[in-house]
């Protein structure tokens, strides 16, 4: 074993160098002192270790399936709240649902949001790592505003009033790091798959690049050929055939069987697929086909560019979590204070303790799983919905109006279980897919800078790229821009079990990811980053400062495709027949619009209003 990678030595995500824990403790104990305001302990995005949805955030989720609160479990004489509004959800679909909320009926209406998070956004996350008086952030879930759907005039308007404008995404993103130490993207290929661990800088479509690949020759000459001009290898067939051919089998079959490729080659794509993090051996051949990978350019297919997220695209340095601070300066000006856009909120400052002050309309709840949601009542006739939820290790309850389940779709036949048979199934169809975001902070990025490479694609490895933060600049905050800085390393993982079918292949994951601890995450990362990075001069003992782990076990949405699916008329999809209005409670979040994208939540959020609206009888 070498110690210098395989030793343990982070508290909490953070490295601990010289003298073992106790050392540690003081180290931890003094940082917080010196900074008492937004320190770890009231600043969520500066907790490190194992982040994303926490094990403390979904320890409940266990006892709701098993149906422990069947029986709604606080006694009605408990019950003290009552809200207008109370949304289950503090993502980017219950933060949208509270504004769409209050911009048709007022300010004046009580709405409380309830999270199980310590941090509101959902996905939208940030990671701050505080190290030599300097602030570096990391991207911990959804990344930015972009998707091959158009946006309808409910999110465009919402980008709007959160003083968003996406045209300007150019004059934000940095390039001059890649340009200025001529920087590239890499493939690292593993001995595991491959004959041995090496490098390679490049572009695979160039014409060399698979003579550095170390391969077997025969697998060699076949991803030159699938990479360059292919020959028609359904000759014979119409497009329409083809078409429907392509669309019931995988692209490894493709590749495979109808492209001849040798099974060696396959392991070049294992880690890539189509969307929705799919696989080779899940993404439809003609999706892939879509999508232009390789293999495809002899067929003489006229398909459309479904894929096309070119034209609404803008991230910020933490992604998604700044437009999640600008949905909570707008619902709770003296939680994220002063009028925040796009040129000043990376930098704003969030007063966790403002989100849920008594006497105020709009509150966000952090930290307070939902349990049980029950219309009092018949649904036909309920004039309220009672809420139960876990806050402080305590069940709580309270009362709302009106309620939007703007979680996990899957939940809620045990959050509700008085919903149809046929809606329960429905909503239990799809199976969320499982994502890691991991961010590394380094303390020099040297050897990125002598191997030549930003980013790294690793097939086959547990993470299956790595990349430099890329260093935007908006809002007084600035990446990184010299090799001797800190800078943050963005690790992506997708696990899953290849071979099985794809809900299969999440549900496995989430597994993983759920019984996964923070040590074990932390090994791989050392050794995969040594392995790739090492020959530059990486030291994993010497060079990682500190580490996020964002796991999502429940991360994006599902999301139908033409192998995995059966074809079914849009109205008799499994997420319309689930999101159906239940008395007094509607149903949001990405899953109910079957889309994995931040429009998507918006556009459901929107949708599970208006029900409410016409419900009350305001429209
Ligand atoms: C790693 C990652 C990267 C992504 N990147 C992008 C991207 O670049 N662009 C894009 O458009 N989309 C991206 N997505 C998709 C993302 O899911 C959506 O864009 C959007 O953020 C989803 O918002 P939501 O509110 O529907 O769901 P979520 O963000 O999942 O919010 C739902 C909230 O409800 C909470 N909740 C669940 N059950 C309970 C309960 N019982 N009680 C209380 N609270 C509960 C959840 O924990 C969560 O906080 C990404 C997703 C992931 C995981």
């Amino acid at each position: 074993m070498d110690r210098r990678i395989d030793r343990r030595d982070f508290l909490n995500g953070v490295a601990v160098t010289v003298a073992g824990v106790s050392a540690a403790l003081g180290l931890a104990q003094s940082a917080v002192a010196q900074e008492p305001v937004n320190s770890a302990a009231n600043y969520p995005p500066r907790r490190l270790g194992l982040r994303g949805s926490f094990p403390e955030s979904v320890s409940e989720f266990d006892s709701i399936r098993q149906g422990k609160y069947a029986t709604f479990p606080v006694a009605d004489s408990e019950i003290q709240e009552e809200y207008d509004l109370v949304i289950v959800g503090g993502g980017m679909s219950g933060l949208a649902a509270a504004h769409f909320w209050r911009n048709g009926l007022g300010q004046n209406q009580r709405i409380l949001i309830l999270d199980n998070h310590d941090d509101f956004g959902g996905h939208a996350k940030r990671n701050e790592f505080q190290h030599q008086g300097r602030t570096y952030i990391g991207v911990g879930g959804t990344l930015g505003i972009a998707t091959p759907f158009p946006y309808s005039y409910a999110a465009k308007q919402l980008v709007k009033e959160l003083g968003v404008d996406v045209t300007r995404n150019a004059e934000f993103a940095n390039r001059d790091l890649e340009a200025k130490y001529d920087l590239r993207a890499g493939t690292f290929f593993d001995k595991e798959h491959f004959l041995e661990d090496r490098l390679v800088v490049g572009n695979p479509r160039s014409a060399d690049f698979f003579q550095k690949v170390p391969l077997q020759e025969s697998a060699r000459k076949d991803l030159i050929r699938i990479h360059g001009k292919n020959p028609d290898y359904m000759a014979g067939m119409t497009n329409a055939e083809k078409e429907a051919k392509l669309a019931k089998m995988s692209y490894q079959d493709y590749l495979l069987h109808v492209a001849k490729v040798s099974p060696d080659a396959i392991a070049f794509f294992i880690g890539n697929g189509g969307r929705n993090n799919k696989r080779v051996d899940t993404t439809p051949a003609l999706e892939a086909a879509e999508h232009g990978l390789p293999g495809f350019n002899g067929l003489g297919l006229t398909l459309e560019e479904k894929f096309n997220e070119g034209s609404y695209v803008f991230h910020f340095p933490d992604g998604n979590a700044s437009v999640a601070r600008l949905l909570v300066n707008r619902l709770i000006p003296a939680a994220v204070p002063g009028k925040q856009d796009m040129n000043t909120v990376v930098q704003s400052t969030v007063a966790y303790d403002k989100l849920d002050l008594p006497n105020t309309n709009m509150c966000i709840r952090l930290s307070s799983p939902v349990v049980r949601v029950q219309n009092e009542g018949s649904p036909e006739n309920a004039k309220s919905v009672k809420v139960a939820y876990m806050n402080g290790g305590k069940l709580k309850a309270l009362r709302g109006r009106n309620c939007i389940l703007a979680c996990y779709n899957a939940l809620i036949p045990s959050l509700l279980p008085e919903i149809p048979q046929h809606q329960k199934e429905a909503l239990a169809y799809p199976a969320k897919v499982p994502l890691i975001y991991t961010n590394v902070l380094i303390r020099r990025w040297t050897a990125f800078q002598k191997l030549g490479v930003a980013r790294v694609s690793t097939p086959g490895m547990y993470y299956s790229s790595m990349s430099l933060d890329p260093g935007t600049a908006m809002g007084g905050y600035h990446g990184v821009t010299t090799p001797e800085e800190p800078i943050v390393v963005h690790m992506v993982a997708n696990p899953n079990k290849p071979g099985l079918p794809r809900k299969d292949q999440n549900r496995f994951g989430a597994h993983e990811l759920l019984t996964t601890k923070f040590e074990d995450f932390e090994l791989t990362i050392r050794r995969q980053m040594s392995r790739v990075l090492s020959p530059g001069g990486f030291d994993p003992a010497e060079d990682i400062v500190a580490l996020a782990v964002n796991r999502w076990p429940y991360g994006y949405a599902y999301t139908y495709d033409t192998l995995a699916d059966p074809d079914m008329p849009p109205e008799q999809r499994p997420h319309v027949i689930g999101r159906q209005r239940c008395g007094r409670i509607t149903i949001a979040n990405s899953d109910a619009g079957a889309a994995a994208f931040t429009n998507q939540a918006w556009d459901e959020a929107n949708r599970a209003v208006e029900e409410l609206f016409v419900l009350n009888g305001l429209t």
